[in-house]
C-alpha cells in the first residue's frame, strides 16, 4: 500500500468530514452537529479557521480524524457538478464522502491483510476484492452505490473468515 492510496489531501477537498458528517457535542467536539450542516469554523474557502486551536477549543476529535483520501476523491467527482447551488447534488456528494469512507476503510483492511500467512486461495480471493475496490475508489463514475455495497458486503464476510480461520 502506497501513502499516496490512502493519504487525505485536505488541499483538494471541500470540506466534507467538517459538512457531511454528524458530530455530537463531547469531549472530541465542541458542539453538535447534523449531517450535511457546515461546522461553525469552516470558512468559505472550506479550510477549518480555527485549525491551530482546535485541541485548546474542545475539538480534538477533528485532529485525529482520517478520511483516508474519501474526501479528494468526492470532491473530484462531483467537480464539475453544481453542489453549491443544488442542495440535492450536496446530498448526493456527502453520501458518496461516507461511501468512499467505507471502501477506503476496507481497503486499508484487504491492503494490510496481505502480510497475513494466508492460503493461497484466502490470497486470490483478498486481492480480488480489493482490485473491485480500488477501481470503484479511484473511479469518477457517478453510481456506485450498487457495485460499492455488494463488494463490501462480500469484503466483510471474506474478514470474518479469516478472523475464524486464525482462530483453528
Ligand atoms: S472544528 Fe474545524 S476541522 Fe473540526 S469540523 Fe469544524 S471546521 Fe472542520
Amino acid at each position: 500500500m502506497t501513502q499516496a492510496e490512502m493519504a487525505s489531501d485536505c488541499s483538494r477537498c471541500v470540506g466534507l468530514c467538517c459538512v457531511a458528517l454528524s458530530f455530537e457535542r463531547s469531549d472530541g467536539f465542541g458542539h453538535d452537529k447534523v449531517v450535511g450542516e457546515p461546522c461553525y469554523h469552516l470558512d468559505p474557502s472550506f479550510r477549518c479557521s480555527i485549525h491551530v486551536k482546535r485541541e485548546a477549543l474542545g475539538y480534538e476529535g477533528c485532529e485525529a480524524f482520517d478520511c483516508l483520501g474519501a474526501g479528494q476523491r468526492a470532491t473530484a467527482v462531483f467537480s464539475v457538478r453544481n453542489w453549491r447551488g443544488d442542495p440535492a447534488v450536496a446530498r448526493q456528494l456527502h453520501a458518496r464522502f461516507s461511501l468512499l469512507m467505507m471502501l477506503q476503510e476496507m481497503r486499508q483492511a484487504l491492503t494490510e491483510a496481505a502480510d497475513l500467512d494466508l492460503t493461497t486461495v484466502f490470497h486470490t480471493v483478498r486481492q480480488a476484492l480489493l482490485d473491485r475496490i480500488v477501481f470503484l475508489a479511484d473511479g469518477h463514475e457517478h453510481s456506485i452505490d450498487g457495485p460499492a455495497a455488494a463488494v463490501l458486503t462480500e469484503a466483510r464476510e471474506f474478514l470474518g473468515q479469516l478472523a475464524r480461520a486464525a482462530r483453528h
